[in-house]
């Protein structure tokens, strides 16, 4: 969901597709947004729903049906066309970047995660893949730049009080060690580093220098680009707009072998791949039911608010920068393994800009079932945050995306297949690093298929001891 941003009263703010309005209070005024580059693309995503059953009698077939056509999911169609002989048919509710991956910020960052850990590993994987790919745009002719939105800025974390500057200057020595190469830095070297910042609020700073940034709208766009080269070919097909309503398991050894939508079914020789994001246990919920048997992720939608202010500022920004605060947000979410203890709402300051000379403000995090609703009160709380670090963001104007990450509370996303059904494979519960990790996840969705070892260790992404699993 997008919206305008700006300093009058009044108006109102629509979310696409659901027609449902929300009145603007306070200083904040919002209006539906939509860019003549999204209507185009809602006209084309249109045009290809009317054609694309016109060809078969309701039933196509494929290798592999991907359910999801967020980051996780169109990475994963990449992945599996560009480096094996399967073929795709990728199904989306609604359409690319209408989940949590249209709000995404877009940092590919290593300097808020513990090194050694599962989330690191895939971390560290996924950056070199996102290196890796970059680099293929480019031989293919296309700017990065302009394809991804991709920024090799390194990202500054920084302290406000002396003890986190303390743990900063550990910190950077932790991550050096790990292979992501980190300088701690005094507070007079961060402001001369990034003028932009307070002087008064800083007492440190820790700068990783390889961490890097895309737009996430941007590379989807870039991946459908390459993945519809596949469709001529007859290996790829997109059905958008296309809820998955019910599973089809084969009878004799209850192998998932498709799923069906209101135009039809949609068959998936070797798997079908769960990539719904946030709503994953709600689509599990629901079809699981007709099994008898309850496989559900412990999914829970987290909703945040990504600022927008358009590149008419004069915030210039050489890095990204995130509060150290988020590294205390990070562990906490990975310690909460029981719903009681669950995080609280939070709003951590993190600050990219993008190639366009937008500065994206995040980052918000709150359990508010699937609301996605933009609230004043969040922005202001945002934009006061941001105002202590970065001063010159208070009365500016710009747009508001929000979006529902899928949270697990083990902090782990959730990669692999399940022993009681098999062809069922999920790959889901990124939280807020689905478009860093979702290479490396692409990655790994790909060798389970194949039934090939990776390099990154899957065990501890496997939805088994893990899913409600219940007969019930
Ligand atoms: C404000 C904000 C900022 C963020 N910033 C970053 C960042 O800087 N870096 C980072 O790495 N991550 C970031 N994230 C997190 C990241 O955006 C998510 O982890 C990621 O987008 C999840 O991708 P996904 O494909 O799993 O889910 P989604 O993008 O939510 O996609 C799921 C898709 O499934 C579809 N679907 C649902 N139900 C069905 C059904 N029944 N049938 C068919 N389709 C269905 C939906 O329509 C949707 O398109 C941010 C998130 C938010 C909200």
């Amino acid at each position: 969901m997008e919206c305008l941003l700006t300093s009058g009263v009044g108006s109102a703010c629509l979310r696409p597709g659901a027609g449902v309005g929300v009145s603007a209070q306070g200083q904040w005024r919002r209006a539906f947004f939509g860019s003549d580059r999204e209507v185009k693309l809602r006209k084309c995503w249109s045009e290809r729903r009317a054609r694309r059953f016109a060809t078969s009698a309701s039933v196509v077939e494929y290798d592999v049906v991907i359910v999801g056509a967020g980051v996780i999911g169109v990475a994963t169609a990449h992945h599996i066309l560009t480096t094996t002989p399967l073929s795709v048919a990728l199904v989306d509710a609604r359409e690319p970047c209408a989940g949590a991956t249209g709000a995404g910020q877009g940092y590919i960052w290593m300097t808020h995660r513990k090194p050694g850990t599962p989330g690191w590993h895939l971390a560290k994987r996924s950056k070199a893949l996102w290196e890796t790919f970059a680099m293929e745009v480019e031989d293919s002719g296309l700017n990065p730049t302009e394809a991804l939105g991709w920024r090799k800025t390194g990202s500054l974390l920084v302290a406000s009080t002396d003890e986190q500057a303390k743990y900063l200057q550990n910190w950077a020595q932790v991550l050096s060690e790990a292979g992501a190469a980190t300088d701690f830095l005094t507070h007079l070297e961060a402001v001369n580093m990034e003028p932009a910042l307070a002087t008064g609020c800083l007492t440190a700073a820790a700068l990783c220098h390889d961490d890097l940034q895309i737009d996430a709208r941007l590379t989807i766009d870039t991946l459908l680009q390459r993945v519809r080269d596949f469709e001529s070919r007859g290996r790829y097909k997109e059905l958008f707009q296309s809820p998955v309503q019910h599973f089809i398991r084969s009878s004799r050894e209850g192998r998932l072998i498709g799923v069906e939508i209101p135009e039809g079914k949609v068959f998936g020789k070797s798997a079908v791949v769960i990539a719904t994001g946030a709503w994953s246990s709600l689509l599990m919920k629901t079809a699981t039911t007709e099994w008898g048997m309850s496989l559900v992720p412990p999914m829970k939608p987290r909703k945040g608010h990504l600022l927008v202010i358009e590149g008419t500022h004069d915030i210039q920004l050489k890095s990204g920068i995130m509060e150290c605060e988020y590294l205390s947000y990070n562990s906490q979410s990975s310690k909460s393994t029981e719903a009681t203890t669950e995080p609280g709402p939070s709003i951590v300051m993190t600050a990219t800009l993008d190639p366009n000379g937008n500065l994206l403000l995040g980052s918000y995090r709150e359990f508010a079932g699937f609301n996605i609703d933009v609230q004043d009160e969040v922005i202001e709380k945002m934009v006061e945050r941001a105002a202590r670090f970065l001063p010159g963001v208070s009365n500016m104007e710009g747009r508001v995306r929000t979006g529902l990450r899928p949270y697990i509370n083990d902090g782990r996303p959730m990669i692999g297949p399940v022993d009681d059904v098999p062809g069922l494979i999920f790959a889901t519960g990124h939280e807020g690093s689905g478009l860093c990790l979702s290479l490396a996840t692409a990655e790994m969705v790909t060798n389970i298929i194949q039934d090939v070892k990776g390099p990154v260790e899957s065990a501890p992404f496997l939805p088994n001891g893990r899913l409600s699993s219940s007969t019930m």
